[in-house]
């Protein structure tokens, strides 16, 4: 006979075996959640708005139901507070995400996973035989979908970094790979008299208009396309690098880091975005989102990762800049301030 302990492991076990995020792929790419915003709604409705399977649909949505996307009553689904997120106008949409990590250049990379624990090397580059950031400047089917999802993720994190910390006092904020400008945008939304420049490879700048328009930014923001490995833009008095340093294995961080300090006087402001792996926790043992994202930096990039405050404190001691201080947010990540010397 089973104890209860293994039977529970087992269930839990089960359930962590389900495709769960397919799922919800599958759920965002038909926009079920769109279509529930005004009311609850049987499957075959929601089949005949989107062009689906009605039975199917039923299938599909029961089966989130179980882990709270999306609730049955009495023969109708309604959305939850975790569907509500898979909506497309919702302001912290998680859709593009849902849909970009069933994208296949993404499943295919998580399939190879025993590629990059035997070797310690990014399994992205093994089955698609160049880097990542070059892939998606090269698949209009793939990039776009990922700037769109570190958006996403970054909406989720903007009023935790706005609550967190106070940019007034900068008056030109460069934000360093700042992608679409979405953390730039809501950062000089909330500080009027800020100006900033938004500075990301040139492909990717092109599709950041619409997102300072909403915010009402754009007469506020230049944007400037370049490569941080070459040189960023030193009209500002501060720099940020929000999710650019977790990317990269530290000899390119201190190549991004030396760049940021050319363009920057004694004394300016550096302001690192990032997790900060906590040492004074049992590592193994609570949950942390950051340590799934550590391996994803394992698969997609070569020899990024999440790092403690002692790597930050030696990668920036190393390019010319102290460590001032490190800033929870109500967010899985850091506001890391620095200094240039
Ligand atoms: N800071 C944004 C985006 C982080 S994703 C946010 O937090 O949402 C990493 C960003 O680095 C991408 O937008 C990517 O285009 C940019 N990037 C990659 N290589 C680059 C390079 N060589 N020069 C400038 N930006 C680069």
């Amino acid at each position: 006979m089973l104890s209860a302990s293994t039977r529970a492991a087992q269930e839990l076990m089960l359930h962590l075996h389900g495709q769960y995020f397919f799922a919800i792929g599958a759920a965002a790419k038909f926009g079920y959640a769109d279509h529930l915003a005004s009311g609850a709604k049987t499957a075959d409705e929601l089949a005949r708005l989107t062009d689906t399977h009605g039975p199917t649909v039923y299938r599909l949505l029961r089966a989130l139901g179980d882990i709270g996307i999306f609730e049955e009553r009495e023969g109708h689904f309604a959305n939850t507070p975790q569907s509500e997120l898979l909506r497309a106008d919702h302001p912290t949409s998680l859709r593009p995400a849902a849909l970009f990590l069933c994208h296949e250049s993404i499943v295919t990379t998580w399939a190879n996973l025993d590629y990059s624990v035997k070797t310690g090397k990014p399994a992205f580059d093994h089955v698609y035989g160049t880097g990542f950031w070059h892939h998606m400047k090269e698949h209009p089917d793939v990039g776009p979908l990922f700037n769109a999802t570190m958006a996403s993720y970054t909406s989720s994190q903007i009023e935790a970094v706005l609550d967190a910390y106070d940019f007034s006092g900068i008056q030109r904020l460069c934000d360093v790979g700042g992608g679409q400008g979405r953390m730039l945008a809501a950062i000089l939304a909330k500080y009027p008299k800020m100006r900033g420049i938004l500075f990301d490879q040139p492909h990717v700048i092109g599709g950041a208009a619409p997102t300072l328009e909403r915010a009402g930014v754009s007469a506020r923001c230049e944007q400037i396309g370049g490569s941080f490995f070459e040189s960023v833009p030193a009209e500002a008095d501060a720099h940020l690098l929000k999710a650019i340093i977790h990317d990269w294995n530290d000899e390119d961080c201190l190549r991004i880091l030396e760049a940021v300090n050319r363009a920057s006087k004694p004394g300016q402001k550096l302001l690192v975005i990032d997790a900060v792996v906590q040492t004074n926790r049992a590592p193994g043992n609570t949950l942390d989102l950051n340590k799934m994202v550590d391996l994803v930096m394992l698969l997609f990039t070569s020899g990024g990762r999440e790092r403690t405050e002692r790597d930050f404190a030696a990668l920036l001691g190393a390019s010319n800049f102290e460590l001032v201080r490190v800033l929870p947010t109500q967010s899985p990540i850091s506001i890391i301030e620095a200094r240039a010397k």
